[in-house]
């Protein structure tokens, strides 16, 4: 399980935090670090804070953007300190390690990090299927970054080799022997936008005055969770409409 699992560090300020990362990964048995756009990087503070975690940095997969470094995981999660406008599912890293045990054996599982300033962007929280708060004091919500990877890895790896929860046996979420393939993020992310121009055809939404429809139609089907044939199905409904409405 632990394999599967993408470490994604998102436009990370201090290269201290991305070695320290490293290392809190390392420790915990987790190896797969991906860095979108960093500030500094490569750099020797990284080095530094590594420790004997150098054979992770050296494996690192810098990208541009957040969808690069998703890429076509299975399960996408959002780490966040905040609750924000919109509530979304919202879970803690020992619920999350568990949901990941029963992921597809096939698909990678992401788990985004935010900056150091100001966490991930609404727009990058909307692309995750969970969202992962560490339960805090409520005076001071905001872990370190590195510190935060380390409290996430250590829960996949109590998950991964710990003994399963009663619970966790009859559980409805289980994908791992679904038949067809979840539909990638890159796939969601284009049928999103192909929903959005179906809808402004049809008169539904209007993008001048958004309010939050492609927020909560975002949320109703990332909760789904579709399958490729599912994704194929409603893309090939949105094209009969767009032929019958006469739009693009
Ligand atoms: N001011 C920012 C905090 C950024 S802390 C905010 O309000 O979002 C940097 C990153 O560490 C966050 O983006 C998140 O990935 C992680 N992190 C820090 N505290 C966390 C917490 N309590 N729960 C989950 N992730 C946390």
């Amino acid at each position: 399980m632990l394999d599967k699992i993408r470490i994604i560090l998102v436009n990370t300020t201090h290269p201290g935090n991305i070695g320290a990362a490293a290392r809190a990964m390392k420790n915990m048995g987790l190896g797969r670090l991906y860095l979108v756009a960093p500030k500094k990087y490569p750099d020797e503070e990284a080095v530094w804070r590594a420790g004997h975690a150098l054979d992770v940095l050296d494996n690192v997969v810098v990208t541009e953007t957040v969808d690069e470094a998703i890429g076509d995981s299975g399960l996408v999660i959002g780490t966040s300190a905040r609750e924000r406008k919109i509530p979304w599912p919202l879970m803690t890293p020992r619920e999350v390690a568990l949901r990941a045990k029963e992921e597809p054996s096939k698909q990678d599982i992401a788990i985004l990090f935010g900056r150091e300033d100001r966490g991930l962007t609404n727009e990058e929280l909307q692309k995750c299927h969970i969202h992962l708060n560490i339960p805090t004091a409520d005076e001071y919500s905001s872990l370190n970054l590195a510190q935060a990877v380390q409290v996430v890895s250590y829960e996949l790896r109590l998950a991964a080799f710990g003994e399963a929860l009663p619970s966790e046996k009859e559980t409805q979420n289980d994908k791992r022997d679904w038949d067809v393939p979840l539909a990638s993020t890159e796939a969601m992310e284009l049928f999103y936008a192909h929903l959005e121009q179906v809808l402004i055809d049809i008169d539904f939404h209007d993008p001048k005055t958004p309010r939050q429809t492609m927020t909560r139609l975002r949320r109703l089907f990332t909760r789904v969770r579709m399958d490729d044939m599912e994704l194929a199905m409603l893309r090939g409904i949105l094209k009969k409409i767009d032929k019958t409405v006469g739009g693009k």
